[in-house]
């Protein structure tokens, strides 16, 4: 189940065997599809997008993705009125889901379930396939015991370590914005990241993707030893740690 992404903008892809779903489309069209090669398939193959919530760093390609390829958009029903006004797309782009509620497409089980950040229904996914089961958690405010629960249930999982706490204060960013990063519904440090995995990651867990690094307030470097160090002393240095955005 090859995931990929890159350094800016959020557009995950989900494959097994040959059949593909885009998790978000926040990066441009072009890189899209080459996230989709890196993934080992043509962008043409995705067979549907998962939206995590409506900030625009997620969804600002969605609508040039769909004239492309006409796929449904899969979303809860207060993230599709939010999406359908930020995009312009037609209500009837969208397949509404439940939280909770585990729906099949393109060949995988997928359970979307609530996460902490400050827009109206913002979700992480769980997506099962064969293969096994993977975690999508970014832009989770806090690190609360429902989103542990389901990432204990993943073999291979991504999951949000946006930014180094010193780098967050020490840089020029607003204190509105940076509490609001810092807050509940904000985002999560390197060290809630490694606290969180350490904590919830099962036996099951092979590898972890690091996501959604701040390019202003994060080194890659940084995350990346705190992540090692903390599930080192937790005893779980076997898990495979890299970084993917
Ligand atoms: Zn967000
Ligand atoms: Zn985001």
């Amino acid at each position: 189940m090859p995931i990929a992404s890159s350094s800016s903008g959020n557009a995950y892809v989900v494959e097994n065997d040959g059949r593909a779903l885009l998790i978000d489309c926040g990066v441009p069209l072009k890189e899209v599809e080459s996230r989709c090669l890196e993934a080992g398939v043509d962008a043409g193959s995705v067979e549907g997008v998962l939206v995590t919530h409506n900030h625009s760093d997620h969804i600002s390609c969605l609508r040039p993705f769909l004239r492309r390829h006409d796929v449904p958009v899969y979303a809860n029903a207060l993230t599709a009125d939010a999406v359908a006004a930020a995009t312009g797309l037609d209500a009837g782009a969208f397949v509404i889901f439940e939280n909770g509620q585990v729906f099949e497409t393109a060949g995988f089980d997928v359970r979307p379930f609530s996460i902490p950040h400050d827009t109206p229904d913002p979700v992480g996914y769980l997506v099962s396939s064969h293969d096994g089961t993977y975690f999508h958690g970014t832009d989770i405010g806090s690190p609360v015991e429902s989103v542990g629960r389901m990432f204990s249930l993943a073999d291979e999982a991504t999951l949000e370590s946006n930014h180094d706490v010193e780098l967050l204060l020490g840089s020029g960013r607003s204190e509105t914005l940076k509490r609001r990063i810092l807050g509940p519904r904000g985002h999560l440090s390197n060290d809630d990241a490694a606290d969180f995995a350490a904590h919830y990651a099962s036996a099951r867990l092979k590898r972890l993707h690091l996501a959604h690094l701040s390019g202003e307030c994060n080194v890659p470097r940084i995350a990346l030893k705190t992540m090692a160090e903390t599930l080192a002393r937790a005893g779980r240095a076997d898990i495979e740690i890299d970084v993917i955005g």
